[in-house]
């Protein structure tokens, strides 16, 4: 109709190709695992799945997932308060509640919409937010729909977070809450929890913290960033995913008090108005959490391994972000260089894509890889051959 509409479109996408930002998706044609098969039949490593506990393709999970089909059906064809809440939903939110030390939790279809739905019903116009300048998009996306005072403190800055605290004191703010990623996904670092924690103590601040990379294996029990920190239950609201280390599927939650969680069920905007989780996807969670509370070697297996592979990759020259989290940033500074990186390494068998603006800032190009505690020591190995052979082509070590 409009042509100068789709000219404009087609502009800025071939503008996205010539800054060597456009990101090409590769077709899968296995079950998700350390080991896939490409579309093109090729076979290769896959270090960058966020599949950390190897649960997503699991023999447990897939049957509880099988199971459920045939005794639950397929889908809810419902919103939750109309006709979609089904048991397992409800068992699913106690059973995570329960794990993670808090008095309730609520379903999401995803952490997004966990993130997205829950500043707005929770805080307004006499509230402040104070958030990490790397927060995930959709907590920033969350915050945008909501009517509190924002304000944006320099990452894992304290003195910034501080200042922050203050100005929202200073701005009379009724309440405030800190809100942080607790493992920052370019990143591969942890939030300051500890610090965080003792700022909100003194400005009588809430906490949010958003546990995707860290649910299941972070934590000496898998109980998330509160946990490594010894801050079990004391950090007001917690959100998740399915979506990652708990099998992988889809889904997101928030575990706060009970009260919380109520007027979230009432208020929250994907929670009215989005379908409910398929109770497959549900019932395979259950499976998972199960796993996680019955095989701590599972966490001590990444653990090792994430050791092994920053160990090795740091003797070889490439130079790495983060700290003992299984995300590892191998960082290149411009995008080419991570694209050229991520297809030459891709040609020798190793599948691990190049993360470039918007992701990440400008200039800070990356691969980032992921370790699992899946990956056997051969594929770690075999990985660091093929980093090695690329690196010394592309003369980048
Ligand atoms: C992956 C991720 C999300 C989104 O989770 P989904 O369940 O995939 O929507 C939110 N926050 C952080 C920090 C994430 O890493």
């Amino acid at each position: 109709m409009s042509k100068s509409f789709y000219n404009l479109i087609d502009n800025e996408v071939s503008q996205i190709v010539e800054d060597n930002l456009f990101k090409d998706e590769r077709f899968i044609a296995s079950p998700q695992q350390a080991s896939i098969k490409l579309a093109d039949g090729k076979d290769v490593l896959n270090f960058c799945a966020n599949d950390y506990l190897g649960l997503a393709n699991n023999e447990l999970v897939k049957k509880a997932a099988a199971e459920s089909i045939n005794t639950d059906g397929f889908g809810m064809a419902s919103v939750r308060f109309i006709c979609g809440t089904h048991d397992l939903h409800r068992q699913l939110e106690k059973k995570l509640s329960h794990f993670l030390g808090y008095e309730d939790a609520i379903l999401y279809v995803a952490c997004f919409d966990a993130n997205g739905g829950l500043f707005e019903p929770l805080f307004s116009k006499e509230d402040a937010i104070i958030s990490d300048a790397l927060n995930h998009a959709s907590i920033i996306d969350g915050i945008r729909l909501c009517k509190a005072q924002r304000y944006r403190y320099e990452h894992s800055n304290m003195v910034s977070l501080e200042e922050c605290l203050q100005k929202a004191t200073e701005n009379q703010a009724r309440h405030v809450v800190i809100a942080t990623d607790g493992v920052f996904s370019m990143d591969g670092t942890y939030a300051k929890l500890d610090e965080i924690y003792e700022l909100a103590q003194k400005y009588n601040a809430l906490i949010m913290v958003d546990d995707c990379h860290a649910t299941g294996f972070v934590g000496k029990s898998g109980k998330g960033t509160p946990e490594h920190f010894g801050l079990e239950g004391k950090i007001d609201i917690l959100t998740g995913t399915l979506g990652k280390a708990l099998g992988g599927a889809s889904g997101g939650f928030v575990c706060a008090k009970e009260n919380v969680v109520q007027l979230l069920k009432q208020r929250s905007r994907p929670y009215l108005f989005s379908n409910a989780l398929s109770p497959s996807i549900v019932k395979a969670t259950l499976q998972a959490l199960e796993i996680i509370e019955n095989e701590p070697d599972r966490r001590q297996r990444i653990k090792e391994n994430t050791a092994y592979f920053r160990k090795n990759m740091k003797q070889l020259g490439f130079t790495l972000k983060g700290d003992s989290h299984p995300i590892t940033p191998v960082m290149f500074g411009d995008a080419e260089t991570a694209q050229k990186m991520s297809a030459a390494l891709l040609d020798c068998g190793l599948y691990a894509v190049g993360f470039f603006y918007p992701v990440v800032p400008k200039g800070e190009a990356r691969i980032r890889l992921q370790l699992t505690s899946e990956h056997t020591r051969d594929q770690i190995n075999e990985a660091l051959k093929i980093f090695e052979k690329v690196g010394k082509d592309l003369k980048v070590i």
